[in-house]
């Protein structure tokens, strides 16, 4: 693959930690560790391989940028210590910046508002209330259908006591401070400066 550093440029300089790509050297341990990466269109290696090939809109449009679970198995194994969760993630974020996908695509969707929402109102992630704000997000009867669809899941997340039915126990402690914090993060993303 013919190098095109074109769009590595904007990525070292725009996409959050993208400048660490940099300094991968393409051993392929991240996509091999990856417990997702059969069902992925392109693995880490091959996506950050691509950015510096120049191939800027196959990355922007691919399904791959949207599928990491955030298990941090490729951290922990990158002999070059690359923070490969968050290039992903940065790459997918700045993939809806820049206009390539719709935001209401379902993960992008997810990520970029419902699961906020959910975590800013208390401090902390309802379960529950997550999964019936993303099943009921299409209207009513997709609700009925997506609930049917993953009760076995949710059964057998009830039965091993990883997701709480009930809603949660309210804010955190020093919820204010936590609000502050975010309030100030988004202010400073608005003017531009890198976090
Ligand atoms: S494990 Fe690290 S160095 Fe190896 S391909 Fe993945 S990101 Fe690059
Ligand atoms: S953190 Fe994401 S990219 Fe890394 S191994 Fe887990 S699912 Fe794959």
């Amino acid at each position: 693959m013919a190098y095109d550093l074109s769009f590595a440029r904007e990525v070292y300089q725009h996409v959050e930690e993208g400048h660490w790509i940099q300094m991968c050297m393409q051993c392929g341990v991240c996509s091999g560790s990856c417990p997702l990466g059969p069902h992925w269109e392109f693995g880490p290696r091959q996506i950050f391989q691509m950015v510096r090939a120049g191939k800027g809109e196959q990355i922007m449009r691919s399904s791959a940028l949207w599928m990491c679970t955030s298990c941090y198995n490729c951290i922990v194994r990158c002999p070059r210590h690359l923070p490969i969760t968050h290039i992903i993630h940065g790459l997918a974020r700045y993939s809806i910046v820049k206009g390539y996908v719709d935001p209401q695509q379902t993960t992008a969707r997810f990520a970029g508002g419902i699961f906020w929402n959910n975590v800013i109102s208390t401090g902390r992630v309802g379960e529950a209330a997550l999964s019936m704000v993303l099943y009921f997000a299409d209207g009513f009867g997709q609700g009925i259908n997506n609930v049917l669809e993953m009760k076995n899941v949710a059964l057998g997340m009830l039965k091993t006591k990883r997701l709480k039915p009930l809603p949660f126990r309210g804010k955190i402690k020093g919820y204010e401070g936590f609000k502050k914090m975010l309030d100030k993060a988004e202010e400073l993303e608005m003017e531009g400066v890198e976090l």
